[in-house]
């Protein structure tokens, strides 16, 4: 019997089982704007936003895919991304697509000979709307401020800085704040902080930085996703200092997001965090029950299917950490109901949480097993005293995955990794994330440990 399920459907629950696995960087740059589109035979046919993206994912993710696409879907399919016809920049334009460092080997070589960048054209996601977002105890000051800022943009809080933990809606509040000034003829200008240091550094070696000064500095509202991000960088930050400072004394408005709150921000240009400091700071808590609850119910209703009460609160009471996780687990289930064309009860739903709680539950062992192979060294030697710089590095590289993928404390990973002191599992695990900012060798390499872990 073959049931019908869309592409789109397919596609979705392939994402919402990648957003669990690959890192949150990773997720949200090259993965979060494809859209599955239609079946060829057994091929599914994936839209991505540019060229740039496309080439990326063939060469780097394509293996993740096509597995999480074939254990989701229990087919063999295959996957094709095409960038769609009527915006397919001509070839050159395309590869001026705004970059990342860590893919320069992929860049074509006359990159920068393409000044300005082309507008990345922000259509904000209709998703992500004030309408869509769900408020609760956890996130009603974010919501609120986001509202009052949207509505009278420069005249109440300025900047807005909204921080949280992974997967809590900051993001989708800045599409928010966007597309309701958009509507109302504000200029908006939404990127990345990653996207605003491509651009600054691309301007400095095109002796194009007055373009990019007036680029930044014509808008009513800018919206600076994951300031986080800028940390380490000198010349950007203190670049940022100067378009904050004008826009905000022309009384335009600025909204930040962060992972973290201005105070623990590691910022060279300390003058910035007082500037952070001028508005209104908002955090985002993860939402409690009820919240996630009400949560789910939207997210059903969007997936127009009809939740019981009692699975509701299932998928609720297990998946605690964001909503995020929450969407992608619900996700899970319809799709997988759908696929084997079976009613969703309480007993399949607990299976597959189950299922999708034991994928995150992985030893330590795998982790010193897997950083060791990336490095080319034995497990023995990451438990032991070596301290050539490969065998350092790597020891480091599995504190801080011990740590921030295991949530484990730094006495444990001490012990787990043949009785370090836990100062200097701090020290190590710490030393790693701050890298990750800036060594893009660094974060390849991680990125390959956490596939293999993962896949
Ligand atoms: P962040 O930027 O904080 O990492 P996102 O804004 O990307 O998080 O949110 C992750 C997902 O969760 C998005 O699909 C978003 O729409 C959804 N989401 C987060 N908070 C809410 C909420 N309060 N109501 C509805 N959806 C939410
Ligand atoms: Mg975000």
């Amino acid at each position: 019997m073959t049931v019908e399920v869309s592409a789109r459907e397919t596609w979705r629950a392939t994402l919402g089982q990648l957003e669990l696995e690959l890192p949150r960087n990773t997720f949200d740059t090259w993965l979060k704007e494809s859209e599955g589109v239609a079946f060829r035979d057994m091929d599914l046919l994936v839209t991505v936003p540019s060229v740039f993206v496309l080439e990326l994912l063939e060469q780097r993710l394509y293996g993740a895919i096509l597995r999480t696409l074939r254990q989701v879907s229990g087919r063999q399919y295959d996957v094709r991304f095409q960038v769609p016809a009527q915006d397919a920049p001509p070839a050159k334009t395309a590869a001026a697509t705004p970059f990342t460092a860590d893919t320069a080997a992929l860049e074509p070589a006359d990159h920068r000979s393409v000044w300005p960048p082309p507008d990345t054209g922000i259509s904000f996601s209709a998703k992500y709307s004030f309408a869509n977002f769900v408020v609760g105890n956890s996130n009603r000051m974010a919501f609120s401020a986001a509202q009052a800022v949207a509505d009278a943009p420069g005249q109440t809080y300025n900047p807005l800085f909204l921080y949280s933990g992974v997967g809590l809606g900051k993001t989708h509040l800045l599409h928010a704040i966007g597309q309701q000034s958009a509507r109302r003829g504000q200029t908006v200008r939404y990127v990345s902080s990653e996207q605003f240091a491509n651009e600054f550094i691309s301007a400095i070696r095109n002796g194009a930085t007055e373009e990019f000064r007036h680029r930044y500095r014509s808008v009513h509202l800018l919206l600076i996703d994951d300031v986080q991000f800028l940390n380490g960088k000198e010349q950007t930050q203190e670049a940022f200092f100067h378009t904050f400072n004008d826009l905000h004394t022309g009384g335009y408005q600025i909204v930040l997001t962060s992972d973290r709150a201005p105070k623990s921000l590691a910022l060279t240009e300390d003058r910035l965090r007082s500037r952070y400091e001028w508005g209104l700071i908002a955090d985002i808590q993860s939402p409690d029950l009820e919240t996630r609850m009400a949560i789910l119910y939207a997210k059903a209703d969007d997936l127009r299917i009809d939740l019981d009460p009692g699975i509701v609160e299932l998928i609720a009471k297990r998946v605690q950490k964001n909503v995020r996780e929450l969407e992608g687990s619900l996700n899970r289930v319809v799709a997988s109901a759908r696929f084997n064309n079976t009613p969703i009860t309480l007993d399949s739903t607990s299976r597959l949480l189950d299922d999708i709680t034991a994928r995150h539950a992985i030893d330590p062992e795998r982790i010193i097993e897997q950083v060791a192979a990336q490095y080319k060294v034995s497990p023995a030697d990451l438990l032991g005293d070596r301290r050539t710089k490969t065998v350092a590095l790597a020891r480091q590289v599995a504190m801080y995955l011990l740590i921030y993928e295991l949530n484990l404390k730094n006495k444990e990973v001490g012990i787990l990794l043949g009785g370090k002191n836990h100062a200097t599992v701090r020290h190590g695990a710490g030393k790693i994330n701050a890298e990750l900012n800036e060594d893009n060798q660094l974060r390849q390499d991680v990125l390959n440990i956490k596939e293999a872990i993962f896949t």
